[in-house]
């Protein structure tokens, strides 16, 4: 485990010495500590980024998938302990944690072989004597910052296009999960890739956000996390006109259509609400079931949840770990009470012992104004809402100032084709609750964000065209 930054090629502890703690979720004990970066020294690893920008952008493609291919051999050899990490400081189970491994690998994977094809384009001349070209180009110095919910996965599929693009980038973790960060860091050293080329820095977030979003040199953010904190910067990167990527929350519905296989319905509310124990951005938050089938889904569903097993991430019968804070665990319940209070039955769980598990929970008849409809629970709670025709249940589907995923479960082509051109959302399963995969474009519209991560598209994120116009030719 390294409890030091890693900026400029350099490991270093705070100048002030000041630390940020890391504590393991579910014991509550400290799991570690790391720097928390002054500005002098956030100042100095953008510098740093900005002084290997130029050796790495010209960097031939081909070499910097290589590197980014050794890294991913580094990371498939310690991704055990890896895997161990993601569970101590973000509490999720074990196999959970080995699966956002083999996710977050995908992207490294994939855009370590993207870098070979970053190609430009040869345009028609609109004039005799003239040759029109298109190239791409690294956008220069990025920055990441990233939640706690997906501590490796979330980076890496920031860093591997960048890096393929040519761009140097400096990250910064969500506080609850900078120790994953810092071993890939270590990894990435390993591996080869040049001093400043990737940075790894922990610091109080808003000095970060302020210093990063103000500097003209940062030419991108890109930035996974709340709503809240992503229109902070945007509009703090307003004055320097920076490229941005944001993928923000989400407030996923599922739709169970009357015609639906109940086995797949089941099995896609399960993974969509509870994988990641509902902490996922494209987690089902309002579960919306037509009458014809309400009942025999939620007899099916009740039975499954309260099998669910709460516990500590590292006990291999556990389905769900610790939520990752204590004010996670009161915004469950506040969702829980004020459904409650409009009518929702409560059918398996309930409420946390005091401690950060909080029971996989069902509620049946949730009013469809309820909280839990609006806002992104974050945890293992499911509220299940009736609706009768299918126009009610898209308009209450897109009721929302959200679009990242939803899911619609059918076994009618004609439904399944309308609403997936109906439902307002950048991604959607089609009766399967596990959409993610590297190959495919991530992202959101509306208030979910900006941009795509993933598949061919993601690299376009850090690239520009510059356009040459020769003449007299
Ligand atoms: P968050 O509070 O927005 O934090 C995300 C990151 O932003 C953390 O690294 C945080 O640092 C940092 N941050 C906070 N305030 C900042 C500021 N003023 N300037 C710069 N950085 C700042 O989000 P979260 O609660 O950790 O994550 C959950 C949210 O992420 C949910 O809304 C979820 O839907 C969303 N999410 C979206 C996707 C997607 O792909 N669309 C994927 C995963 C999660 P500290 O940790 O130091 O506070």
């Amino acid at each position: 485990m390294r409890a030091q930054t890693h900026h400029g090629g350099q490991w270093q502890d705070a100048a002030s010495g000041a630390t940020i703690t890391v504590k393991d979720p579910y014991t509550g004990e400290i799991a570690g500590s790391v720097p928390s970066l002054g500005e002098a020294e956030i100042r100095a690893a953008i510098a740093a980024a900005e002084k290997a920008f130029p050796r790495w952008s010209r960097t031939p493609n081909r070499e910097r998938g290589v590197l980014l291919r050794r890294w991913l051999d580094l990371i498939e050899r310690h991704k055990e302990d890896l895997a161990q990490l993601i569970t101590l400081e973000n509490g999720k189970p074990l196999k959970e944690a080995r699966a956002e491994i083999a996710y977050g690998s995908g992207f490294i994977e994939l855009y370590a072989e993207e870098a070979t094809r970053i190609m430009g384009e040869i345009i028609p001349p609109n004039m005799p004597g003239r040759r029109l070209m298109a190239e791409r180009e690294p956008i220069g110095v990025c920055v990441a910052i990233t939640p706690w919910n997906f501590p490796m996965a979330m980076l890496t599929r920031k860093i591997a296009p960048a890096l393929a693009a040519g761009c140097t980038m400096v990250c910064k973790p969500a506080s609850e999960t900078p120790l994953t960060a810092l071993a890939l860091a270590v990894l990435a050293e390993e591996a080869g890739i040049p001093a400043g080329v990737l940075s790894v820095v922990t610091s109080e977030p808003a000095l970060f956000g302020d210093i990063v979003t103000a500097s003209s040199v940062v030419r991108k953010i890109t930035f996974t996390g709340s709503t809240r904190v992503g229109a902070i910067l945007m509009s703090a990167s307003g004055p320097t006109i920076k490229r941005l990527s944001l993928e923000l929350g989400g407030n996923a519905p599922l739709l169970v259509f009357d015609d639906a296989d109940l086995d797949l319905a089941i099995e896609t509310a399960m993974v969509a609400k509870f994988r990641n124990g509902g902490q996922s951005c494209i987690a089902a938050n309002r579960i919306y079931v037509q009458r014809g089938i309400y009942e025999d889904f939620l007899a099916a569903f009740q039975k499954r949840v309260a099998a669910l097993k709460v516990g500590d991430g590292f006990d291999p019968e556990t389905d769900i770990g610790p939520l990752i804070s204590r004010r996670a665990v009161e915004k469950v319940e506040a969702h829980l009470d004020d459904a409650l209070a409009g009518g929702a039955r409560l059918i398996a769980g309930g409420k946390s012992d005091g401690s950060l598990l909080s029971p996989a929970t069902l509620l049946r008849d949730v009013a469809p104004n309820a909280l839990l409809a609006r806002e992104e629970t974050f945890g293992p709670l499911a509220g299940v809402i009736p609706f009768g025709s299918y126009e009610q249940g898209i308009a209450m589907a897109n009721d929302t100032p959200f679009g990242l995923a939803a899911y619609l479960c059918s076994s009618r082509q004609e439904t399944i084709a309308r609403a997936s051109r109906d439902l307002e959302t950048g991604m959607i399963g089609i009766n399967t609750g596990l959409i993610s995969t590297a190959s495919a474009p991530f992202g959101g519209v509306k208030q979910s964000g900006i941009g795509r991560e993933g598949s061919k598209h993601g690299i376009d994120e850090y690239l520009n065209y510059k356009y040459l116009c020769h003449a007299g030719l």
